[in-house]
């Protein structure tokens, strides 16, 4: 599994589906491509000035369909739909890539392909000291 070619540089393929967690913007998203319907989970890796640094993971299909219907069907249940939104980020599949995200352009900025996985935090933004020191690593290449 990888990302789909349509994520390039300087466009903005995506619609998103679902807003997980928020920050002065989505910090965790369901995002689908809208070139060939891809379902792609994001997470905040990073973020310095405009810039966030995304993890990028490829949800379980049926995960997405069952997700995206109870939460449509409007459970108020809070405390229930956060755990089926923990479960679906933990059944889904991680994707050796990063994408760097320019939030006042809306645009991707660059899609970094990542040689060892292991090596990128798991833990969730908030975890995450986000002091900019992965989009320094990754602009010097070093991953
Ligand atoms: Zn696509």
């Amino acid at each position: 599994m990888a990302l789909c070619e349509h994520f390039k540089p300087g466009s903005h393929p995506y619609e998103v589906l679902l807003v997980l967690d928020d920050h002065l913007g989505p910090t965790e998203a369901l995002v689908r491509c809208r070139a060939c319907a891809q379902s792609y989970l994001i997470e905040l890796l990073d973020w310095l000035g405009s810039e966030r640094l995304f993890r990028v993971a490829e949800p379980d299909a049926a995960a997405t369909r069952t997700l995206l219907r109870d939460l449509e069907r409007g459970s108020c249940d809070l405390a229930r739909a956060g755990e089926e939104v923990r479960h679906f980020s933990l059944i889904s599949e991680r994707l050796p890539v990063l994408l760097l995200l320019d939030t006042d352009e809306n645009v991707i900025r660059r899609r970094i392909d990542v040689v060892d996985a292991d090596a990128i935090p798991a833990a969730s933004w908030r975890e995450l000291p986000c002091d900019g020191e992965w989009i320094e690593r990754t602009q010097a290449a070093r991953l």
